[in-house]
């Protein structure tokens, strides 16, 4: 089961999983051309090992160790992770309006500050 990346990372964005990920599965990186459009980052499902290394590097606890795990507030944002792929316009469009979507939805959620949201899911 992959990681998957949720709503805190919106607002925040900071890449220290990028920094910490062995394979490299976390994208946009801050140098891929997509970064500055992209509203959040998203983990590759199938080329995520498993390791857990991002989880404790979030600061703000956005990343989940597995769809299972994704709290029902989140479950729409498994899906944006799944169809982000770097050089594809279409996918990273597909990604970002299921986010654009989540935020429209989550109104309680985006107020909150992006540290307190995980505690809200
Ligand atoms: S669990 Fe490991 S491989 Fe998967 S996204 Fe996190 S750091 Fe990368
Ligand atoms: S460490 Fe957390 S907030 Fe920062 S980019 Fe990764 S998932 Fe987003």
């Amino acid at each position: 089961m992959p990681f998957v990346i949720t709503d805190p990372c919106i607002g925040t964005k900071d890449t220290a999983c990028v920094d910490v990920c062995p394979v490299d599965c976390i994208h946009p990186r801050k140098d891929a051309p997509e970064f500055e459009a992209a509203t959040m980052l998203y983990i590759h499902p199938e080329e995520c090992i498993d390791c857990g290394a991002c989880v404790p590097a979030c600061p703000v606890t956005a990343i989940y160790d597995s769809v299972d795990s994704v709290p029902s507030s989140q479950k729409d944002l498994i899906e944006a992770n799944q169809v982000y792929r770097n050089g594809d316009a279409a996918a990273m469009a597909a990604a970002e309006a299921i986010v654009q979507a989540h935020i429209g939805a989550r109104a309680d959620l985006m107020q909150l500050d992006p540290n307190e949201r995980q505690a809200a899911h």
